[in-house]
């Protein structure tokens, strides 16, 4: 067991030394504007078997490559020509941002990224530290969310510390991420745009620049796509998604609750604990406050959370998902998600 170093990122040797930890096959935890990653050259597998070490992430599960220039995507990716206009009208348009793409990938990139697939994730991240260390590493970055295999995603420095500090070389701290929910990811492999998850980058914007996606389909217990496990995001205290917001149901003498409201609320003295996402209900503040108030929630040992729902739109889509998977109960099924994933798998 090792401490990892918490670094400020907007140092330049903070930045030198985090890029020389990527080049000698060491993992950084550094932020992006979704949450923060933990990196690895993606190009040497035995950087990126250390990420799935560190999260106990199971190999099944691929990894979404951070790029910082447009032409290192050709040197990963293969463009089917008909596909080639609307992928470039995707990423002149989102990137740098969290737009994440899967296309068919070319042999440079090491199967244990793509867990085997034919396809690889890729996005070009927007934050300047993400951008600036993949710059100086010179090399692609492998980069899970920064967390063990299933927990509540990353947004401040310290949240990488208390989940892997003892697994990380190194944490670059970039204060809090500004958006707070991870990339949206589409797929190009069947023909057609599909969306794998939802995200940052919501539907509507999508959509009004290259018209309608494939929708994910969120039948319980069924994987959507290789890594996109029902029960995921989770707190270790057990969270209630509520079916409506406002009519709350009664607690039990003596049940701590910790509420998670999306907006004001006025009756927060039955809680032991009440976050509110945004007062004025701003999806995308919500969005940028969601994991921290998950992550505060979870520390005080209280018996159980309930969340509000919020409505489906914008980041409210991503806000649905994250909470949805949070809160299904151990008792369902994951046995599906040891399924090994292949290309031609139609996966909802
Ligand atoms: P994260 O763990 O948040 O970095 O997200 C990575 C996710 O991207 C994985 O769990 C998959 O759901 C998705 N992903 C990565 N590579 C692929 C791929 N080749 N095909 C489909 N989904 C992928
Ligand atoms: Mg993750």
């Amino acid at each position: 067991m090792r401490s990892s170093q918490l670094l400020s990122g907007d140092k330049s040797d903070h930045m030198h030394l985090a890029a020389r930890m990527i080049q000698s096959g060491g993992l950084v935890a550094f932020p992006t504007e979704t949450v923060y990653g933990l990196g690895a050259d993606a190009l040497n597998p035995e950087a990126v078997g250390k990420i799935f070490a560190a999260k106990k992430r199971p190999v099944f599960d691929p990894m979404i490559i951070h790029i910082a220039e447009l032409k290192t995507l050709m040197t990963l990716v293969m463009i089917d020509p008909q596909h080639r206009r609307l992928l470039m009208t995707l990423v002149e348009t989102f990137w740098p941002g969290p737009l994440t793409l899967v296309l068919p990938r070319r042999s440079l990139i090491p199967n244990v990224v793509t867990a085997g697939l034919a396809t690889v994730a890729i996005r070009m991240p927007a934050h300047p530290m993400a951008l600036a260390l993949i710059r100086e590493a010179g090399t692609p970055i492998a980069a899970p969310s920064a967390n063990p295999f299933g927990c509540v995603s990353p947004t401040m420095a310290h949240h990488v510390l208390k989940g892997l500090g003892d697994h990380v070389d190194l944490i670059l701290d970039g204060g809090p991420c500004p958006l707070g929910v991870e990339s949206t990811i589409i797929s190009f492999t069947n023909g057609y745009p599909k969306l794998l998850r939802s995200g940052s980058l919501s539907m509507e914007d999508l959509e009004a620049v290259i018209g309608p996606i494939a929708q994910i389909n969120h039948s319980k217990g069924v994987p959507c796509a290789p890594g996109q496990m029902a029960r995921h995001y989770a707190t270790r205290t057990p969270l209630t998604l509520l079916p409506t917001r406002g009519n709350r149901p009664a607690v039990s003498p003596g049940e701590q609750i910790g509420l998670l409201a999306l907006s004001s609320s006025c009756d927060s003295d039955r809680y032991a604990a009440v976050e509110v996402l945004s007062p004025s209900g701003d999806l995308k503040e919500a969005a940028r406050n969601l994991f921290a108030a998950l992550h505060r929630l979870d520390a005080m040992g209280l018996d159980r959370l309930w969340a509000e729902p919020c409505p489906e739109f914008g980041m409210g889509t991503a806000i649905m998902d994250r909470l949805r998977r949070c809160a299904v109960q151990e008792s369902v099924s994951n046995d599906d998600e040891t399924t090994t994933f292949d290309q031609d798998k139609q996966y909802c």
